[in-house]
């Protein structure tokens, strides 16, 4: 972020980006559910060039003990992106920012899963990034939510995310790793499709209000069509002789 590339074109004068796509375009995204055997739930995702493996354990008994609530279960989530997954190695130890994308994304989940049905107990979602492109936070979300529903866990909705953001002045959906780098602001955005409310919103980069309120209403658009591509994941998954 941050303009730091300005000899890209990263919109040209058809309004085409950098990879090719319209504005309000999102990458080819895929996802499957049940994917690990061992796993109580797990869904893998591609999402553009980005690669990420989801996989839930639980409801199960907290260890240590005395970070159970005896009123509710809690969620554990963490993001972690693999050595391999960017172009100059990763170190495997957890980094700040690994630390605070396992925050924010345990933030986003937590309003759509149960977890007051389940005290004491502690439901673990795992995300490996494979692969990053720019979008990972969204995109192991998308996979995670699956993955949650996928191990049977009851939840009020489903969680959607997509990014939106700002290159060359114009609002554009599903923001890519270049576009990250050199262009003007990145919006996260995660959202309940069914309850319409957002659960993540990160904004960096500067917008005015008239473009804020339009990469919003564009990044749901987002989290619509990869809510689509969820349920239809599940789907695929628990109810394969229905679909053509
Ligand atoms: N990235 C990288 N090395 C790192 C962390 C990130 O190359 O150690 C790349 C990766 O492609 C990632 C992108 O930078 O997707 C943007 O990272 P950001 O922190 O904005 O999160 P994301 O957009 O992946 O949610």
């Amino acid at each position: 972020m941050g303009g730091r590339d300005t000899d890209m074109v990263l919109l040209d004068e058809n309004g085409i980006r950098c990879d090719g796509r319209k504005v309000d375009e999102p990458r080819r995204i895929m996802i499957k559910a049940g994917v690990l055997k061992n796993a109580n739930g797990s869904a893998y995702i591609e999402f553009g060039d980005n690669k990420i493996l989801a996989g839930v354990y639980g409801p199960r008994d907290v260890h240590p003990k005395h970070m159970s609530n005896a009123d509710t279960g809690i969620l554990r989530c963490r993001y972690h992106m693999v050595p391999f997954s960017v172009a100059e190695r990763k170190n495997p130890a957890p980094s700040r920012r690994e630390i605070e994308i396992s925050k924010v994304i345990r933030e986003a989940l937590e309003p759509a899963v149960m977890l007051e049905k389940f005290p004491r107990t502690a439901v673990d979602v795992y995300m490996e990034i494979l692969q990053a492109d720019g979008g990972t936070r969204c995109a192991a979300l998308d996979a995670a939510a699956v993955a949650l529903a996928d191990a049977g866990i009851p939840m009020r909705d489903m969680v959607s995310a997509c990014a939106a953001g700002k290159v060359a002045d114009t609002i554009i959906l599903d923001v890519n790793n270049e576009e990250d780098q050199a262009g003007q602001a990145d919006m996260p955005i995660a959202y309940m499709p069914n309850l319409n409310q957002i659960t993540l919103l990160q904004l960096d980069g500067v917008m005015s209000l008239e473009e804020y309120n339009k990469c919003i209403e564009v990044g749901i658009q987002g989290c619509k069509t990869v809510y689509a591509l969820q349920k239809k994941a599940l789907a695929e998954k628990y109810f394969p002789e229905e679909q053509t």
